[in-house]
């Protein structure tokens, strides 16, 4: 394509077929939010104002009493509960992170504490927080959480995430039901959800979302919620959120990506997506050593996945060394493989523009055609993986 601007700068033209991931741009924008993006930015505009209608517009999404704009969910979550801990206390919202407020304690069960790309326990201490582990990796009870709310518990965070461990925690209503006993408000980190109500619906004080997943709109983050609690978290733009701040362009761009939320053609993009699934299961269907299954996304979003599960000593290669040959080349495609140890990895649909579905069929077939025909097994260690996972990184700007 001529017309892309990756191309003009050097980069190569990636396609994503592992979800939204901040590695990756995120997602696609909606061009609501790009031309609203364009429209504001050579504009003055009063920011509380614009953020006094931004306040309006997640409310009417999502069930809130208030809301605003972040830069990102991970700042959703220091902010929210760098309020919970301040409340409207200017003095102590400028003191942060030292000399938090006594109230502090924030739970969270300690399957919860998962990397979206940073540690969620490191958004809660970035606002003086302190991290009090409930439970163990597979188990949180009643009593754990009972017996760890005290005088200095600030509030508890929830995180739903296909990411944290999906048996043995307490749901979010329980979750909700034994803060609520005690006064502790509840933050939901709810980054890469669908539903906009539901969580508020179950008794969450807090929800926070992205803008940049599944809503398509700009890098921003959503926090929504009881007033007061919202209020308290806005104000910490006087403190830590300062270096969080996010632009008039990303606040308008999130209003209008949520207006053009409640107008998309939710069921047209499924019934695409189903397509594009179901055309990859056609290729890999029947190849030897390669298992291909349409999957629900673990947190119930409306949305399918396929598991390629390989085989290596039939496919002739491992999973892991198919993902890094998909991956390199001058055409990229990125697969979803955090649990490629595991010999599978994803491929999810959500981001895909029209056509991209047919060249992910088609490297798909060359990369096993090419590793069938091998005589050896492309297998190269499994440690390799962790051992040079941030090479690359370290090696950063080089
Ligand atoms: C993506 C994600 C985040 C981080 O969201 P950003 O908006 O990119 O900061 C936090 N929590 C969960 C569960 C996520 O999936």
């Amino acid at each position: 394509m001529s017309d892309d601007i990756r191309a003009s700068i050097g980069l190569r033209p990636v396609i994503n077929v592992s979800g939204t991931m901040t590695s990756l741009g995120a997602s696609i924008v909606v061009p609501e939010a790009i031309r609203a993006m364009a429209a504001i930015l050579p504009q003055f505009v009063e920011v509380n104002d614009l953020q006094r209608k931004a306040s309006a517009i997640i409310s009417r999404l999502t069930g809130s009493e208030a809301g605003f704009v972040t830069a990102s969910c991970s700042s959703g979550i220091s902010l929210a509960v760098a309020g919970a801990i301040t409340g409207p206390d200017l003095l102590a919202i400028e003191k942060l992170p030292d000399a938090a407020p006594e109230k502090n304690e924030v739970l969270v069960q300690m399957g919860h504490v998962v990397s979206y790309g940073a540690p969620v326990d490191q958004a809660i201490r970035l606002a003086g927080g302190k991290v009090v582990l409930i439970g163990q990796a597979t188990s949180t009870h009643r009593f754990h959480m009972e017996n760890a709310i005290t005088d200095k518990t600030a509030a508890a965070v929830y995180v739903i995430s296909h990411h944290v461990v999906n048996y043995g925690l307490l749901h979010l209503t329980e979750f909700v039901e034994i803060a609520h006993a005690k006064g502790v408000p509840v933050i939901v980190d709810a980054a890469s959800e669908y539903d906009l109500k539901l969580f508020l619906a179950q008794g969450a004080d807090i929800v926070l979302y992205s803008g940049h997943k599944f809503l398509g709109g700009p890098t921003s983050g959503i926090v929504a919620g009881r007033k007061e609690l919202v209020r308290n978290a806005f104000l910490q733009n006087m403190g830590i959120g300062r270096g969080m701040k996010v632009g008039k362009e990303s606040i308008f761009g999130v209003m209008a990506a949520l207006e053009a939320w409640e107008t998309r053609d939710h069921d047209g993009i499924r019934e695409r997506e189903t397509s594009y699934l179901h055309l990859w299961k056609q290729t890999l269907d029947g190849r030897p050593g390669v298992t291909a299954l349409i999957e629900p996304d673990p947190t119930n979003n409306p949305l399918d996945r396929m598991r390629v599960i390989i085989a290596p000593q039939e496919a002739h290669i491992t999973a892991w060394d198919l993902a890094a040959q998909l991956r390199s080349g001058t055409d990229p495609i990125i697969v979803r493989d955090h649990e490629v140890e595991h010999h599978y990895f994803y491929l999810d649909p959500c981001n895909l523009h029209p056509g991209q579905e047919t060249v992910v069929a088609e490297r798909l077939a060359e990369e096993l055609d090419k590793a069938r025909a091998s005589n050896e097994i492309i297998a190269s260690p499994i440690e390799d993986l962790s051992r040079h996972r941030f090479d690359g990184m370290l090696r950063w700007p080089d």
